[in-house]
């Protein structure tokens, strides 16, 4: 069996290419050192990749930004007002990604959303009825030949044609069906220009192929490859799945001329029963996926083995591989230097996991391979207990009953005695917690982190900043306020950190979206909190201001989800243990004198189960019951705010106004206005603030822009419902540019106050 990954990270070892990309965006570097360095990081992962014995590698999994925009330009669905402003490629394709606001003119970036089940985001391809798909752009062919100018002939690796035309939007009258013909056009062409290089394989990525699929669905995808994979090739093709089964459309896959198909056996729930009751076609590849793509612990080799031996009664050739892209780990354990060893031997990174394919491929071509010591050292990692129970929290979690998941009294009633008291005006004005983690403080929290810095100077450091922080709310003329976040490097790392149970990295990083990358700490054990997390820092903004202070948490579905959770016990248990420790946090800021309390719940719709039957049993019952938990112990005048980080919540609306929060914030600059009218048409009971401008991007909404946007959502939203604020949070912007942008969104409440007087 030979080995293969479906992609590697591409942020460097050391993020890199972050730094190098944002040194380019502040124009300290130019294109040619930022390339340069985009080079060196494609280099050393195609080196690793060979010297850790991997068979197939890929290329063109690197991107500057994202994927899914790198396919957009290859097929040239460039939106026109990106291309006008006349600006070199890479800077075209940066205002895609990021928008542009400078002497060439001024627009906003493309849609962004969540990858399928996962924290990576991908820019939004848009198509209108001008839009002519076709092979423009060179960068796959370009990286193929980079790679085999290096020695290595490669593996190209594309989003294919269905799950492009299904992640792109629309504008005009053309649906997906109409640019079918071109697509398969551009990618007949693709492929055949890598026939004409001599590639081997190339890997067409379609996880859209393990949602649910309606016929006509279907009928898409085979239609398309029908056209591209007609004609003769040597070059061989790898439908490449994952995130799930492809339960809807394995009879096609197999029946298609595809020579190799990549499943998903970590995720797929079906994926083996589908290969191993419907056999497989022997005229292709199966490339195995069996190395989670998506979480740190070591492979349980007994498992796999068991696995792969299975299949190869089916399959006559098999590559073993990954569930997915290894871009949703973090790279090497190699600089984890405070780690202890007992830690670490449990954990695999990216490549690590190159290691254990290369493992798992020795022990298939060995006739014992118990008697390895490769088995023998991954069987006892996976034998004993890894570390000891916390009885108590185990027991109060069992001990739930449904009245406490229930806040009495009633939503009607409590928002009553709530206008009553903060006595807010109409639009009351808010942000989403943080405020821009400007250099300062990034400095002062790594000098603290590395003992340079006393723990009584970073407090008083992080003071400081709360104090000037609620004198620029004042200043600005927001109502309710917020304390800035200084104190957290993360929303979900900063909590890992408070509570027991959590094991944090030093260096794990993973990308979110373009140069964003994220830390997720590591459960551990069960999850306990010793002490209170943010009372002093929210206590202490209180003390600076007569205006209500929001006390700013992050919910047990969002630390969850943004963690590298267990396997050894469900999801649910981790939840709920998660939501006592948040609990006891929301009652001690209670009594603590904040009146509002924020619990973030940012990541809650980003792992619902990619099919709808799904979304019950193995999410939703327990996701809505653990954030209601966190809540539903204050009293009826604490008003509880959440917070989600995008607005594809139609088709679970009904859950989330089940979550029974006073207030929710979300993410809708970007998208369209389908989710107001979801709103309204489900009489949502929830208030809600829809927020007004972009934060992912440096732009400055104009006053007017933003009235705009607050007149449209007055038509769906009843006026006393309706919070004025940004999409997310601050801290990835400048002062610069958030200063003005809060003054514009204050502007606009007023303004649409003064016009209902
Ligand atoms: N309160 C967090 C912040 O403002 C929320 C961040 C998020 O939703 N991702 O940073
Ligand atoms: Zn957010």
């Amino acid at each position: 069996m030979n080995t293969a990954i479906i992609g590697y990270p591409r942020i460097g070892d050391l993020r890199e290419l972050k730094f190098a990309s944002e040194k380019y965006f502040r124009g300290e570097i130019d294109a040619e050192e930022l390339e340069r360095t985009a080079g060196q990081i494609r280099l050393y992962n195609l080196q690793l990749q060979a010297s850790s014995g991997i068979d197939l590698i890929p290329s063109n999994d690197f991107s500057y930004y994202d994927g899914v925009l790198d396919t957009a330009f290859l097929l040239d669905a460039v939106p026109d007002r990106y291309k006008q402003l006349g600006l070199p490629e890479l800077d075209t394709y940066f205002a895609a990604a990021r928008g542009y606001q400078g002497g060439s003119g001024d627009v906003k970036a493309l849609a962004m959303k969540k990858w399928y089940n996962t924290n990576y985001h991908y820019m939004v391809p848009e198509i209108d009825d001008s839009t002519v798909l076709k092979l423009k752009g060179t960068k796959p062919f370009d990286l193929f030949a980079e790679a085999l100018e290096a020695g290595i002939k490669t593996r190209p690796v594309i989003i294919g044609a269905y799950t492009f035309l299904k992640l792109a939007r629309y504008k005009g009258s053309k649906t997906a069906a109409d640019h079918a013909d071109e697509a398969a056009a551009a990618y007949s062409q693709l492929l055949d220009k890598f026939d004409e290089l001599g590639a081997e394989w190339v890997q067409l990525d379609e996880p859209s192929l393990v949602k649910d699929m309606t016929a006509e669905d279907i009928q898409l995808f085979v239609s398309l490859y029908e056209k591209i994979l007609a004609g003769s090739r040597k070059v061989k093709v790898l439908a490449q799945t994952y995130f799930g089964d492809v339960r809807d459309c394995y009879a096609e896959l197999c029946k298609l001329p595809f020579d190799g198909i990549g499943l998903d056996l970590v995720e797929g729930k079906l994926s083996r029963e589908l290969v191993c009751r419907n056999g497989f076609p022997k005229d292709k590849v199966l490339f195995a996926g069996v190395v989670n793509g998506k979480n740190i612990w070591r492979n349980n080799y007994a498992k796999t083995l068991e696995i792969l031996n299975e299949l190869k009664t089916k399959a006559d050739d098999i590559v073993i591989s990954t569930s997915c892209s290894l871009l949703h780990v973090p790279c090497t354990l190699a600089n984890e230097s405070k780690l202890s060893d007992e830690v670490k031997q449990h954990f695999a990174y990216a490549a690590e996991k190159l290691g254990e394919l290369n493992d798992l491929k020795k022990l298939t071509e060995t006739d014992i391979p118990e008697n390895t010591e490769e088995y023998k050292h991954n069987a006892k990692l996976h034998s004993g207990v890894r570390s000891g129970a916390n009885p108590a929290v185990r027991e109060k979690i069992a001990a739930l009953t449904d009245s406490d998941l229930v806040r009495l009294p009633a939503f009607a009633e409590r928002e009553k005695i709530q206008k009553e008291r903060f006595a807010l005006p109409l639009f009351p004005t808010t942000t989403i917690g943080s405020f821009p983690q400007t250099a300062d403080v990034k400095a002062a929290r790594k000098a603290f982190r590395t003992g340079e810095l006393s723990a009584a100077d970073y407090e008083s450091f992080v003071e400081k900043k709360i104090a000037e922080c609620v004198a620029l709310q004042e200043e600005i003329g927001l109502d309710v306020l917020v304390h800035g976040e200084y104190e957290r490097n993360d929303m979900v790392e900063y909590f890992g950190e408070c509570l027991d149970g959590y094991i944090f990295t030093e260096k794990a990083w993973v990308q979110s979206y373009g140069t964003r990358c994220v830390k997720p700490p590591v459960i551990w054990g069960d999850i306990s909190r010793a002490k209170p997390m943010t009372v002093r820092w929210s206590a202490y903004a209180q003390s600076l201001t007569d205006k209500p202070m929001k006390g700013m948490l992050t919910g047990p579905v969002t630390i969850l989800n943004w963690s590298f959770p267990r396997e050894d016990i469900s999801l649910k248990e981790s939840a709920f243990q998660i939501a006592q420790a948040i609990r006891e946090e929301v009652l001690d800021l209670e009594a603590a004198g904040i009146s509002i309390i924020q619990v973030d719940e940012a990541a809650l719709r980003e792992k619902l189960p990619l099919r709808r039957s799904d979304w019950r049993e193995d999410y939703l019952d327990w996701a809505i019951p653990a954030f209601r938990y966190v809540h539903s112990g204050v009293r009826p005048e604490t008003q509880i705010h959440t917070h989600m980080c995008y607005s594809e919540f139609a088709d679970i609306i009904k859950d989330i106004d089940d979550m029974d929060a006073d207030v929710i914030t979300f993410e809708a600059s970007r998208s369209d206005l389908t989710i107001l009218e979801v709103l309204k048409a489900n009489d949502f009971r929830t208030e809600v603030g829809p927020g007004v401008y972009d934060i992912h991007s440096p732009r400055v909404p104009s006053e007017d822009e933003i009235a705009a946007a607050i007149e449209k959502m007055k038509a769906y939203i009843p006026a006393e419902k309706l919070w004025v604020n940004p999409d997310c949070g601050l801290k990835t912007r400048g002062t610069e540019e958030t200063v003005p942008s809060l003054k514009n969104l204050v502007g606009a409440a007023r303004k649409a106050r003064a016009e209902l007087s």
